[in-house]
């Protein structure tokens, strides 16, 4: 399966990759105090397994009601057939698509005709699309060839009534939030935290929110690479007000998702 998947392969061929079932992220939030999840479907070579794994996510979410939330792989082929699952999931109760690797895709996401259809069959269904993104710049680990700020922005400017989470911050694009007409082009973008302790020190959760605002930044985790218990005792040792620190960890989330 390996061999016919290269992507999922990238990140799961090492012996330390890990796994987990719904089951599993269910109990490890148990263990350590999360209410809500959202779990995210992947990048598939293979339309079957798209859709397998996406019916796996929304029978997992309805099994957990309230627990999981399912965001669903999109199908590598084709506009047509990534409108089509996002139709098929939206039914079956997803509330976004991702993580998304346009890049395995063969997605060009600065490509108006390639992506209006998805686009417009997201915000049909009022769906969040989440991104995979990552830095331009600094240590190289399996994905990091993703979107990178710059490549990211013109999908933003193209489609501005679409709901977008930008993982592990964005790679980098808070910063430009500083920009004015940036910081209006992300209107509709979050940021979520996953995988934030391999990537920045603890600082970049005040940094970004005084760039992107408090209402920006939702708490990821990326389990089970990294288990909830560290970023969240990150956040919880860096003295944020206890009103920007109950938004990142779930206020904002329960407000975009309409829990
Ligand atoms: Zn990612």
């Amino acid at each position: 399966m390996l061999q016919a998947e290269p992507h999922f392969a990238e990140v799961f061929a090492s012996p330390k990759a890990r796994m987990a079932t719904a089951e599993e992220v269910v109990s490890s939030m148990e263990q350590h105090g999360v209410d809500t999840s959202v779990v995210l479907g992947t990048n598939w070579c293979s339309p079957e397994r798209s859709r397998e794994a996406n019916d796996y996510l929304l029978e997992s979410a309805a099994r957990h009601r309230g627990r999981l939330v399912a965001f669903c792989g999109l199908p590598p082929r084709g506009t047509e057939a990534m409108s089509l699952e996002v139709e098929r999931c939206a039914a079956g109760g997803a509330r976004g698509m991702g993580e998304l690797r346009p890049d395995v895709m063969g997605l060009d996401m600065s490509d108006e005709t390639a992506t209006t259809p998805l686009a417009e069959a997201l915000e049909r269904h009022r769906l969040i699309l989440l991104l995979h993104t990552s830095e331009p710049v600094g240590h190289p680990y399996p994905g990091k060839a993703g979107l990178t700020p710059e490549a990211v922005y013109p999908f933003l400017l193209l489609h501005p009534n679409l709901t977008v989470v930008c993982a592990h911050w964005g790679g980098g694009l808070p910063f430009y939030a500083l920009m004015p007409e940036v910081a209006r082009a992300l209107e509709r973008t979050y940021f979520d935290t996953s995988a934030s302790p391999f990537l920045y020190r603890p600082q970049i959760y005040s940094h970004a929110i005084q760039m992107v605002g408090e209402a920006k930044v939702l708490f990821g985790s990326d389990f089970p690479l990294m288990p909830q218990h560290r970023p969240l005792s990150e956040i919880r040792s860096l003295s944020l007000p206890q009103r920007v620190e109950h938004l990142v960890l779930g206020g904002n989330a329960t407000k975009l998702l309409g829990l």
